[in-house]
C-alpha cells in the first residue's frame, strides 16, 4: 500500500496540509490508488514535544514512507532556541538523511492571476518552467570552509564550490528525464567562463546529454539567466543548475507568478521524495483560516506525478485549481479589489468539488 507521511509542522502548516491531504484522498478515491497516511512531528511542535526539531521516530517513519508531505516549520516561539536545534534544522536533516539531492520548483503563470505578476502580462503570459536545483553539494557544503583570524588580527572567510562528476551526472539525468515529460528543452545554467568547477559542470552535462538525443540542451551563464527570466520567461522549460545559483534563480522565478501562496516544491532522491509548499509557517496569519492552501495542494499533485507516477491524478488536481481560479475564487493573498475572498478550508473544498465534475 503506498504510504504517505504527513508532517504538518507549525503555523499555517497544519491548515494547508489538511487541505492537501483531503485533496489527495479525493484523487485516491477517483483513481483507486489506496494511499495510507501516517503522521509525524517536526519543527517547533516537535521541539515542544520532544526537545528536538527532528525526532528519530519522525526520521524512521520518513525513511519507510514512499513520500513525505510537509507543511512548514518555524515561528517566533522558537526564535531563541540554539542554532543547531532550531525548527528549520528539521528540513535540512530530512533532506540530508533521505538523500534528497534534487530540488524541483515549478513556476507557472495562471492565466487568471496574470495581474498578480510583477511582469507585464504580455511577457508573463504562458510562462511555465521548472527549476531543478542541486541540493546537497556545491558551495553550501564544500570544504574548506570557515572563518580564520589572520596574523594582523583581521579575519578571512572562505567557502568552496565543489562538485564531483557523479553529483553533476545524477542531477543532469534528473533534469533530462523531467524534460522528457515536458517540452524537451534543458537550459544548464553555470558560470563556466570564470569558475573551473562550472567548467566541469558544463562538460559533464554535455556528456550526459548524449544519452538524451531527443532533448535539446542549451547553456546559459547565471548572470544572463537572471536577466532572461524576467525578459522572456517563456523561453525556458527545464533549468538545471547548482545549489547556490538554483537558490537564487528559483526565488526570482517564483516572483514571476506573483504569490508565494501558489508555489509548490519537491525534493527528490533515488527513491521517495519530500513535497512542501515554498512558503514558511506564516505566523502572522496562522490559525485564522486565511492561508492559501494551493501551494500545498499543488505540492500534493507533484507527489502524485513524481513519486507515484499518477500523471492523470496530478493533472486532475491541477486542472481543478485552474478552474477554481478561473471562477474568481481567491484567498486574501491573491485577491484584488472586487474579488470574492474565501478562507483556507473553503478554497480546499472548491478544488475538491472541481475535481468531481
Ligand atoms: P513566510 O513564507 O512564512 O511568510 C512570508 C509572507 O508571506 C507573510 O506575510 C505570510 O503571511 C505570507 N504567506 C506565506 N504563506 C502564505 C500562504 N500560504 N497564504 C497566504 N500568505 C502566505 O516567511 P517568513 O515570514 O520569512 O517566515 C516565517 C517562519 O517560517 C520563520 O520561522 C521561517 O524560518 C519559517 N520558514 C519555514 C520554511 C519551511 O518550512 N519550508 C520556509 C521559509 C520560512
Amino acid at each position: 500500500m503506498p504510504e504517505i507521511l504527513v508532517i504538518a509542522g507549525d503555523g499555517v502548516g497544519p491548515e494547508v496540509t489538511r487541505e492537501a491531504v483531503e485533496t489527495l484522498k479525493v484523487a485516491d478515491k477517483i483513481h483507486k490508488i489506496g494511499f495510507h497516511f501516517g503522521e509525524a512531528l517536526a519543527g517547533g511542535v516537535a521541539i515542544d514535544a520532544t526537545g528536538r526539531p527532528l525526532p528519530d521516530e519522525t526520521l524512521e517513519k520518513a525513511r519507510k514512507a514512499d513520500a513525505v508531505l510537509l507543511g512548514a516549520v518555524g515561528g517566533p516561539k522558537w526564535d531563541d532556541v540554539p542554532h543547531d536545534r532550531r525548527p528549520e534544522r528539521a528540513l535540512l536533516g530530512l533532506r540530508e538523511k533521505l538523500g534528497l539531492y534534487a530540488n524541483l520548483r515549478p513556476a507557472r503563470i495562471f492565466e487568471s492571476l496574470l495581474k498578480s505578476s510583477p511582469l507585464k502580462p504580455e511577457v508573463a503570459r504562458g510562462a511555465d518552467l521548472l527549476i531543478v536545483r542541486e541540493l546537497t553539494g556545491g558551495i553550501y557544503f564544500g570544504k574548506p570552509k570557515g572563518i580564520e583570524i589572520l596574523g594582523d588580527g583581521s579575519e578571512r572567510g572562505v567557502n568552496s564550490m565543489v562538485y564531483t562528476t557523479g553529483e553533476i551526472e545524477r542531477i543532469a539525468r534528473k533534469a533530462f528525464d523531467l524534460a522528457r515529460r515536458r517540452r524537451k528543452l534543458v537550459h544548464s545554467v553555470d558560470k563556466a567562463n570564470v569558475l573551473e568547477v562550472m567548467e566541469l559542470w558544463r562538460r559533464t552535462v554535455i556528456a550526459v546529454s548524449k544519452d538524451y538525443p531527443d532533448v535539446t540542451l542549451r547553456h546559459m551563464y547565471v548572470d544572463n539567466c537572471s536577466m532572461q527570466l524576467i525578459r522572456d520567461p517563456r523561453q525556458f522549460d527545464v533549468i538545471v543548475t547548482g545549489n547556490l545559483f538554483g537558490d537564487i534563480l528559483s526565488d526570482e522565478a517564483a516572483m514571476i507568478t506573483g504569490s508565494i501562496g501558489m508555489l509548490p516544491s519537491a525534493s527528490l532522491g533515488e527513491r521517495g521524495g519530500l513535497y512542501e509548499p515554498v512558503h514558511g509557517s506564516a505566523p502572522d496569519i496562522a490559525g485564522q483560516d486565511k492561508a492559501n492552501p494551493l501551494a500545498a495542494i499543488l505540492s500534493a499533485a507533484m507527489m502524485l506525478r513524481f513519486t507515484f507516477g499518477r500523471e492523470n491524478a496530478a493533472a486532475l488536481i491541477e486542472a481543478a485549481v485552474d478552474r477554481v481560479l478561473d471562477s474568481g475564487a481567491r484567498t486574501a493573498d491573491i485577491a484584488r479589489a472586487g474579488d470574492e475572498v474565501i478562507g483556507t478550508h473553503a478554497m480546499g473544498e472548491r478544488v475538491r468539488s472541481a475535481m468531481k465534475v
